[in-house]
């Protein structure tokens, strides 16, 4: 072992403990669901991506059974060198479908599929144009890219400010290709971006638009299918990305679109060239939860009724749920310490919920983000709502 690496290991560690930043997940102890099993405990768990619950749908664990009979557990190699199984083009299929599009590409996550997407279509000659509050995996891509993208040189606008990023796209006209991108449902806030003034934009100065939906995907739009269909923006949206790991319960991301964009993908998205396929059972059981989004809507309409019962019943007890307009709801706690400590006690209380600080969000607006979903009950919900009046009434909120 090196002493010069261990050593500095250590004293990093040190340094993230000191600033409350240390991160240790805790332990499931059975599926993903409402109420589960954590840390041996029972508790209300409101920090989950299973939306409509179809991460332990009977369907979608059946197929996926039934796939590992006839597949076996694993790919065997990279898609353009061991051959791709016909169960992963018959997901892509099903996927062009639902969103609408001429083609579909699935990488093995939805960091991949922003990092394998974003850095192949653009040149040095070309500028990526951000929001400020991207999720990081974007910002990964982003930084992978050849292109300009700096928030020092201009290219990065304040949350969904039109103003801006109509006046970053002036400047940007010296360049080969523009290309705008944007969170459809932003993770934090829980807010939608602006998608028919960007594409406007996007029309009026040449650019493209990519949409990262991987909190829309499954919540909004026919059926799930993200805040293109939401918008009815059908056709002018150049790139959208989805994930298969949040509401479809599953694992992956996908990048939907032209079919050049595929074939410029499968030839050029480094994630894809040099990372072996899903397990067949993991295109097999994101077949079926697809087939449930589209049959049954009955998940979807249970998610937004507990969606708007969740931030109704905060609201009357006067709480500040930040704008937020998707399942996401951040429960403003202003002071880090405050949401730090509303943490630990709504844990006693039986409540999952992460507090979410200084730096990922701006000071003084730490939060308690929680996301009810398909699977809560309303006894899960009122139960949750008291332990936060209790835990608000021993510690303030400075907001
Ligand atoms: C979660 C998330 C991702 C990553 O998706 P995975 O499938 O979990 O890798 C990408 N973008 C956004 C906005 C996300 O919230």
């Amino acid at each position: 072992m090196n002493d010069t690496l261990q050593n500095w290991l250590t004293q990093q560690i040190g340094q993230l403990h000191e600033e409350h930043l240390y991160k240790k997940p805790r332990i499931l102890e059975g599926p993903a669901g409402g109420r589960v099993m954590m840390d041996g405990k029972s508790v209300i768990n409101l920090s989950s991506n299973n939306y409509l619950g179809l991460a332990n749908h009977p369907k979608v664990k059946q197929a996926a059974l039934e796939s590992i009979e006839k597949w076996g557990v694993g790919a065997g190699a990279v898609r353009w060198i061991g051959g791709t199984m016909s169960v992963h083009d018959e997901l892509e299929e099903r996927l062009a479908k639902f969103k609408k599009v001429d083609a579909v590409l699935v990488f093995t996550g939805g960091f991949t599929a922003n990092s394998g997407c974003i850095p192949a279509v653009v040149t040095k000659d070309d500028v990526i144009i951000s929001d400020e509050l991207n999720h990081a995996s974007i910002i990964d891509g982003v930084r992978l890219s050849a292109a300009s993208y700096k928030k020092s040189e201009g290219w990065v606008y304040e949350h969904k400010n039109m103003d801006m990023l109509e006046d970053c796209l002036k400047r940007a006209s010296g360049f080969a290709k523009r290309m705008i991108i944007t969170d459809g449902v932003f993770s934090m806030d829980g807010d939608i971006a602006p998608l028919p003034e960007i594409v406007a934009l996007a029309e009026k100065y040449d650019a493209f638009v990519m949409v990262d939906d991987a909190h829309a995907s499954g919540v909004l739009g026919k059926n799930g299918a993200g805040t293109a269909s939401h918008f009815d923006l059908y056709g002018r949206v150049d790139i959208q990305l989805g994930t298969l790991s949040k509401a479809l319960g599953v694992i992956g991301g996908y990048i939907a679109g032209s079919k050049p964009l595929k074939e410029w993908l499968i030839n050029r998205g480094r994630p894809y060239l040099f990372s072996t396929a899903h397990p067949p059972m993991v295109a097999a059981a994101l077949i079926a939860a697809l087939d449930v989004m589209e049959n049954d809507p009955e998940p979807m309409q249970k998610l937004w009724d507990n969606t708007r019962k969740w931030k109704a019943m905060l609201a009357d007890a006067g709480f500040d749920t930040m704008g937020s307009e998707t399942p996401i709801t951040p429960i403003l706690f202003g002071d880090e310490k405050a949401a730090q400590a509303a943490e630990k006690l709504l844990w006693e209380e039986g409540v999952y919920a992460l507090a979410i600080v200084y730096p990922t969000v701006a000071k003084g607006k730490a939060r308690l983000r929680t996301m009810p979903n398909a699977t809560h009950t309303d006894e899960d919900l009122n139960d949750a709502l008291q332990a936060f009046i209790r835990v608000r009434d021993k510690i303030g909120v400075s907001v």
